[in-house]
């Protein structure tokens, strides 16, 4: 079967058709970076005019890249939470009107169940697995017993590691997004600041990274003031280290005590290299079996919402046509009934 799906959570327009849930005949997207970039974030009043200016021709750009008509569409799949509401709006309201004009089933799907889905279009998943989401807007440890069921075992307490990442990249000078510039940063030092790891309760899988990332900051600040030349490598090195030691060793611990056969890694930051290194050695050493998707397929793309989608179509779980755009929908309540 052939599914359009449609992702605007963000600032991200993406269009994507997929056959049977897995193969990519077409997953387009595009960016509203360059627009953001000068305001050192997403505006979300502009990100939605945005998305209704490229929607349409992303729609059309997906159909000639896959090669297929509108009537070979059997299903549309739409982000319709978490996201900023007028984004989400855009996607969903193309989603019902394509998915009422070629009279198909339409499916709500959740943006983070997308992220760990990701994962299905480069290989099998094996449950009891593990997953562990680090983007810009969710840290989160999440456990899935079978197919389509999530269960969050642990997550952030203030703000997600790719914020860290963002705002310690603007404290920086690096442009909006920044979290590719601080990872460059780290690989490129050799010195490196010894900053604070914040591991919380002996037995929490939650996160914290607002004491890291004031650290970094107060150590900006202090260079400042005193007119030092900032180690700015060195700093970014340390932060880096801190963020994937902390990560990676509650996802380890909790992969242990769930008695998982599988760990997942995914979101916008697991494009980062040194965590796909750090991950995949500690996987390694544990025997573990470890999916991480390509970092095309980390960041925001509408191929990953036709996976998680595809859990709902083989169900026959569709979502009605009068379904509204939900920021704070829940990705536990998201799992599969059966
Ligand atoms: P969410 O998925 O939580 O709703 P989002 O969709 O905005 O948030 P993603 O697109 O999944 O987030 O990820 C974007 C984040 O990933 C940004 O914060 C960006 O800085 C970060 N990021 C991208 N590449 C890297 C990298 N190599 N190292 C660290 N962070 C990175
Ligand atoms: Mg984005
Ligand atoms: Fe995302």
């Amino acid at each position: 079967y052939l599914m359009l799906a449609i992702e605007t959570s963000c600032d991200e327009t993406s269009v994507a058709i997929v056959r049977g849930g897995r193969e990519v005949l077409a997953n387009v997207v595009s960016s509203q970076i360059e627009t953001h970039r000068r305001f050192g974030g997403v505006v979300p009043e502009i990100a939605s005019r945005k998305h209704v200016e490229s929607i349409t021709l992303i729609l059309e750009e997906a159909f000639a890249k896959a090669g297929v008509g509108r009537g070979d569409i059997d299903a549309v799949a739409v982000t319709q939470g978490p996201g900023l509401i007028g984004a989400l709006l855009v996607g969903v309201v193309a989603a019902k009107t394509l998915a009422m004009a070629l009279d198909v089933p339409l499916i709500g799907t959740h943006h983070i169940a997308g992220h760990i889905y990701a994962n299905r279009l480069i290989g099998e998943i094996v449950y009891p697995a593990l997953a562990l989401v680090v983007s810009g807007g969710h840290t989160e440890l999440v456990l899935l017993e079978r197919e389509g069921v999530f269960r969050i075992v642990g997550r952030t307490r203030d703000d997600a590691v790719g914020e860290a990442y963002d705002k310690v990249a603007r404290a920086l000078s690096f442009p909006y997004p920044g979290g590719p510039y601080v990872d460059k940063l780290a690989q490129a030092s050799e010195e490196e600041v010894e900053l604070p790891r914040a591991w919380l309760e002996p037995d929490s899988y939650d996160f914290s990274f607002s004491g890291l990332k004031s650290a970094v900051l107060a150590e900006i600040n202090r260079a400042k003031m005193k007119g030092e030349e900032l180690a700015q490598g060195a700093l970014a090195k340390g932060f880096q280290a801190s963020v994937i030691d902390v990560v990676t060793t509650k996802a380890m611990r909790a992969a242990q005590a769930f008695g998982v056969r599988q760990m997942l890694l995914c979101g916008g930051v697991a494009a980062n290299l040194g965590l796909r290194e750090r991950l995949t050695a500690l996987c390694a050493d544990a025997g573990l079996p470890l999916l991480i998707p390509p970092p095309s397929l980390c960041s925001d793309n509408a191929a990953m919402i036709a996976a998680a989608a595809d859990l709902k179509w083989r169900r026959r779980a569709f979502t009605p046509l009068d379904m509204v755009a939900w920021p704070q929908l829940s990705l536990e309540e998201w799992s599969v009934q059966d």
